[in-house]
C-alpha cells in the first residue's frame, strides 16, 4: 500500500491567481519544490486535486489545464520529483453546456479522492490533504484523512473558522512537509 499526499494546486502550491491558466502567470510558492522533493524521497506518492470550475465557466479549456500541469512537472524536474498525478474538476453548478452540474467531484465532494483510491493502492491511514481553503479541509474529512490547512492562498481568512476541521496549520506547505517528516519519526 501506498501513503499519499493530496494536493491543493492553487494557493498551495503556486500562488494564488484568480482563475489561473497561463504558464507566465505561474510561480510556486516559496520552497514547494523542494518540500516536494522531500514527500517524494519520504515514500508519498504526490497527488493533486484541483476545482477548476474556470472550465465550467469558459474562461479557459481542459486542455489548458492540461498544459499548464505538464509545465508544472517540467519545473518539478529540475528537483527529480514529479507529482504522480493531477485530477481535476472541471464541473459548476452554474457553467456551461456539459460542465454544468452538480457533481461528486468538486471538493469538498470526495470523487477526486476516491479515484485517486481507485487507481493507486493507497493507505488512507498514512495520507494527508494539504490545502489552503474551507473545500479541501471539508473534503479530508469527508474522506477521513487528516489535512493540514498551510496560510497561504486563503488559508489566513480561513484559519479560524476552520479550526476544529484540520490537524494542523502551518505557514506553508515547506512547514506543513516538515510538520508531517518530523511526525514520522
Ligand atoms: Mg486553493
Ligand atoms: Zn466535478
Amino acid at each position: 500500500m501506498l501513503k499519499a499526499i493530496f494536493l491543493d494546486r492553487d494557493g498551495t502550491i503556486n500562488e494564488e491567481v484568480n482563475y489561473l491558466y497561463e504558464i507566465e502567470k505561474f510561480a510556486f510558492i516559496p520552497g514547494v519544490p523542494e518540500a516536494l522533493a522531500q514527500l517524494k524521497k519520504a515514500g508519498y506518492l504526490l497527488l493533486v486535486v484541483t476545482n477548476q470550475a474556470g472550465i465550467a465557466r469558459g474562461y479557459y479549456t481542459e486542455s489548458d489545464v492540461q498544459l499548464l500541469h505538464s509545465y508544472i512537472n517540467q519545473c518539478l524536474f529540475k528537483q527529480s520529483v514529479q507529482i504522480d498525478r493531477f485530477y481535476y474538476c472541471p464541473h459548476h453548478p452554474q457553467g456551461k453546456g456539459k460542465y454544468k452540474k452538480e457533481c461528486l467531484c468538486r471538493k469538498p465532494n470526495v470523487g477526486m479522492l476516491e479515484r485517486a483510491c481507485t487507481d493507486f493502492f493507497i493507505d488512507r491511514k498514512k495520507s494527508f490533504l494539504i490545502g489552503d481553503n474551507q473545500g479541501d479541509i471539508l473534503a479530508a474529512k469527508n474522506f477521513g484523512i487528516p489535512s493540514i490547512l498551510v496560510r497561504t492562498g486563503h488559508g489566513k481568512s480561513v484559519e479560524k473558522q476552520l479550526e476544529k476541521d484540520y490537524l494542523y496549520c502551518a505557514e506553508n506547505l515547506a512547514e506543513a512537509v516538515e510538520w508531517i517528516l518530523a511526525k514520522e519519526k
